[in-house]
C-alpha cells in the first residue's frame, strides 16, 4: 500500500463537488438557496443553453463583506452553523459550507458582492479553484454569483449532461418550485436572454399559482389547512378536475425547504382515493411547519431527503387536511364512482 496523504484543499473540493453539484440546476439550487439565506427579497436567475452555457444568480440579500468573501470559497466555510450543536436546530438552507467551494473548483466563477455599510463592493474570479483575481469593484448591495464553462476540467461529468432543453426544463422547475415554496420573494427567470418567469413577491400563495400556472388553474385549487401537535400544514390542492400525469406538479416544502417526500405524497394520494382515476395526480403546494428538532437535514448533500421524527403523524395531518377540501367543495365523481 502506498503511503497515506492527507489531499490538497483543491482535490478534495472536486470530490466534494461530485456530491453536491451534478449537473447545472445544482448549481442554481445551491445560488438561489444562498441568496434566500441571504434575506433576498428578489432573485433574479438567468441561464443561456440550459444552463450548460451559463448561469447568473443576482440577489438583493445582505452581502459578504470584504474579509468574509475569499473564506466563503474554503470548503467548510460558513455563517450558519457554528458547532455540532446547532445541527439539531437547522433554520437555514445552507450550512455545511460546501457549495462555493464545490462550484468554484468545476467551474469559471465570478463574484461580486457588497453589504449594506460599505460604499463599494468586492469581486473575485476563480478558476477551477484557483483565484485569478480579487479586488474592489462598484457594485449594488448584495450579491452576483456568474457561473460558466460548467466541468471544464471534468470531462466525464460535462459528457453525462442531457440537452439544453432537459436541463433547462429542470432549472425552469425548480425555480417555479421555489416561487411556490416562497410566495414572499420575487423571483425572475430569464433563459436565452428572454424572460421565462416571474412570481409577484406578494407574500400570497395564490397569486404564485396564478403566475406559475395560470389564473384558470389556481380558481381550481383549494385551500388546506391542519394543526396538530406542534405540526402545522398549509397550501393548496387542486379540485380533481384538475390533475396531472406525473407527480412532478406536487410540491412539498418542510420549514420552508423544497424537499423529496414519498410520504407526503403517499398521504395526498391517499386523499385522493377513487376522486382521481389511475395514473392521474393532483397538482399541489404543501407547506409543513414542524419543530426544528423534529427534522434531520442533513441526510445527503443536496438536502432534498430529509427525514422527520414523526412521519406518520405527518402523514395523517395531510391525509385529513386534505380530504377535508375535498369534501367541502362541489365534487363531481368520477365516471366509475358513478351508480
Ligand atoms: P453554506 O450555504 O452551507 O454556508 P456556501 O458554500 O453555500 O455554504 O456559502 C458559504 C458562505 O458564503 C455562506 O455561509 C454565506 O455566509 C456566504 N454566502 C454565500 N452566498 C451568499 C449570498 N448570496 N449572500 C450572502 N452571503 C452569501
Ligand atoms: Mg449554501
Amino acid at each position: 500500500m502506498p503511503k497515506i496523504i492527507l489531499l490538497n484543499e483543491d482535490t478534495a473540493c472536486r470530490i466534494a463537488a461530485g456530491e453536491v453539484i451534478e449537473r447545472p440546476v445544482s448549481i442554481v439550487k445551491e445560488l438561489v438557496e444562498n441568496s434566500l439565506d441571504a434575506d433576498a427579497d428578489l432573485v433574479n436567475i438567468a441561464i443561456t443553453n440550459g444552463g450548460i452555457g451559463a448561469i447568473e444568480v443576482v440577489d438583493n440579500g445582505c452581502g459578504i463583506s470584504q474579509e468574509d468573501t475569499p473564506l466563503a470559497f474554503h470548503r467548510h466555510a460558513t455563517s450558519k452553523i457554528i458547532s455540532s450543536a446547532d445541527l439539531e436546530n437547522i433554520r437555514t438552507l445552507g450550512f455545511r459550507g460546501e457549495a462555493l467551494p464545490s462550484i468554484a473548483s468545476v467551474a469559471h466563477l465570478t463574484i461580486k458582492t457588497r453589504v449594506p455599510t460599505n460604499h463599494e463592493g468586492f469581486q473575485m474570479v476563480i478558476q477551477g479553484g484557483q483565484v485569478l483575481h480579487n479586488g474592489p469593484v462598484g457594485c449594488p448591495v448584495g450579491t452576483m454569483i456568474s457561473v460558466k464553462d460548467i466541468f471544464f476540467n471534468t470531462p466525464a461529468r460535462r459528457k453525462h449532461l442531457k440537452s439544453k432543453t432537459t436541463e433547462g426544463g429542470l432549472i425552469a422547475d425548480f425555480v417555479y418550485k421555489m416561487a411556490l415554496i416562497k410566495p414572499q420573494t420575487k423571483f425572475i427567470f430569464n433563459h436565452n436572454g428572454r424572460e421565462v418567469f416571474r412570481s409577484p413577491g406578494s407574500g400570497k400563495l395564490h397569486d404564485v399559482l396564478a403566475s406559475v400556472y395560470d389564473v384558470r388553474a389556481a380558481k381550481m385549487m383549494l385551500p388546506i389547512t391542519g394543526e396538530e401537535a406542534g405540526v402545522k400544514i398549509d397550501g393548496y390542492i387542486s379540485k380533481p378536475e384538475l390533475s396531472r400525469s406525473t407527480r412532478q406538479h406536487m410540491t412539498v416544502a418542510v420549514n420552508g425547504r423544497l424537499v423529496h417526500s414519498s410520504a407526503v405524497n403517499t398521504a395526498l394520494e391517499q386523499a385522493y382515493r377513487g376522486k382521481l382515476t389511475v395514473g392521474r395526480y393532483p397538482v399541489a403546494v404543501i407547506l409543513i411547519w414542524l419543530p426544528f428538532k423534529q427534522v434531520d437535514v442533513n441526510v445527503h448533500p443536496a438536502k432534498m431527503e430529509i427525514k422527520m421524527e414523526n412521519e406518520e403523524q405527518v402523514m395523517r395531518l395531510v391525509i385529513s387536511a386534505a380530504s377535508r377540501a375535498l369534501r367541502e367543495t362541489n365534487l363531481i365523481p368520477c365516471q366509475s364512482k358513478l351508480p
